[in-house]
């Protein structure tokens, strides 16, 4: 099967900006524009509630919203079901004294989705390293009244996480370059891999996940941080369970000390969950999720959470 072909099988998303209006206005504009509730999405004017992710509607693939004027205005955004999970199993509170970082933000549907989730309170930090994409997420965020958040055209590495202004930091969302090998019409170049091609692969798929391991290690410097979210749009091993694994062998994981959260605090009712075979204790794998590209109605994806763990204060010094 082509990407194209997966392509048409993955309904098209369209997640309610809360920050604008509520889900229930949202439907009332929808019915008001002729789209009717339907979980079949047969009829092209049809949409449903996603099951698992709140505040995201579904309507028929071949639906376009380009010229629909709630689109426009920043009240309706596209984003995969996929793509969204990360916000969610973040879960940042919505607290006036909350402070979140959102590290590698452009174009910012996540940004955006951490903000609505934080009812607009508090403050969200967005790091992006690269100008033009830069550009884009300061668009996106004031295109979708994100007033917590502030955009800074930097690298998160560089970023020190004993500056004072980071020193309530409770909750990072990561969400790194990737080979981007899980986005349906990206998919063909896996049926073409030719063997001659595939060490350079391999070896591209390792750079990356050196990146995304320095980001991780990076992210658990912050003195506060409790609960790091690490994704990726890649259905490589290599740059999910991997990473992780070796995320949590590092000194800094140690330090931390940080685990994996558990199965019951990250989406627990998505069924497909990481590669078991890939850690020491199979189980682990239940604490990871996974979207499979073809199979989940959505692209390629994984999503993992690291939790600091609470010391008894008797062991701290
Ligand atoms: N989270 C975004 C969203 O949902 O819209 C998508 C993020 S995209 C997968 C990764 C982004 O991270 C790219 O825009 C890339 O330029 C940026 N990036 C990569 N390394 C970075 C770094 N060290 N610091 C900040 N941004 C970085």
């Amino acid at each position: 099967q082509t990407g194209d072909a997966r392509a048409a099988q993955i309904p098209r998303y369209v997640r309610v900006n809360t920050a604008k209006w509520s889900l229930e206005d949202a439907i009332q504009y929808l019915v008001s524009q002729g789209f009717t509730m339907d979980d079949s999405l047969v009829s092209i004017k049809s949409f449903s509630r996603d099951e698992h992710v709140p505040n995201l509607l579904l309507f028929p693939a071949q639906t376009t919203f380009h010229d629909d004027s709630a689109y426009k205005s920043g009240k309706l955004i596209l984003q995969d079901k996929a793509s969204c999970f990360p916000a969610v199993v973040l879960a940042p509170p919505a607290r006036k004294d909350a402070v979140v970082i959102d590290a590698t933000a452009a174009p910012g549907n996540k940004t955006t989705h951490l903000s609505a989730l934080m009812q607009n309170k508090g403050k969200l930090y967005a790091f992006e390293r690269d100008r033009k994409r830069f550009g884009t997420l300061t668009m996106m965020v004031s295109k979708a009244g994100c007033t917590n958040v502030e955009p800074t055209n930097s690298d998160f590495l560089t970023v020190d996480p004993l500056d004072a202004k980071f020193a309530n930091v409770t909750h990072i969302l990561l969400d790194p370059s990737c080979s981007g090998s899980g986005i349906v019409n990206r998919l063909d170049h896996l049926l073409e891999t030719e063997e001659e091609n595939q060490e350079s692969e391999d070896e591209r798929l390792n750079k990356l996940a050196s990146f995304q391991l320095m980001m991780i290690r990076h992210a658990m410097k912050f003195p506060k941080v409790s609960r790091i979210v690490y994704s990726t749009c890649s259905i490589h091993a290599t740059e999910n369970e991997r990473v992780v694994r070796a995320a949590l062998s590092s000194d800094e994981a140690i330090a931390g000390p940080f685990q994996l959260a558990t199965k019951e605090d990250v989406l627990p009712s998505w069924p497909r969950r990481g590669m078991p075979e890939e850690f020491a204790e199979p189980e682990t794998a239940m604490s990871v999720i996974r979207c499979s590209p073809g199979e989940d109605a959505t692209n390629g994806f994984f999503v993992s959470c690291f939790v600091r763990q609470s010391v008894p204060s008797a062991l701290k010094r």
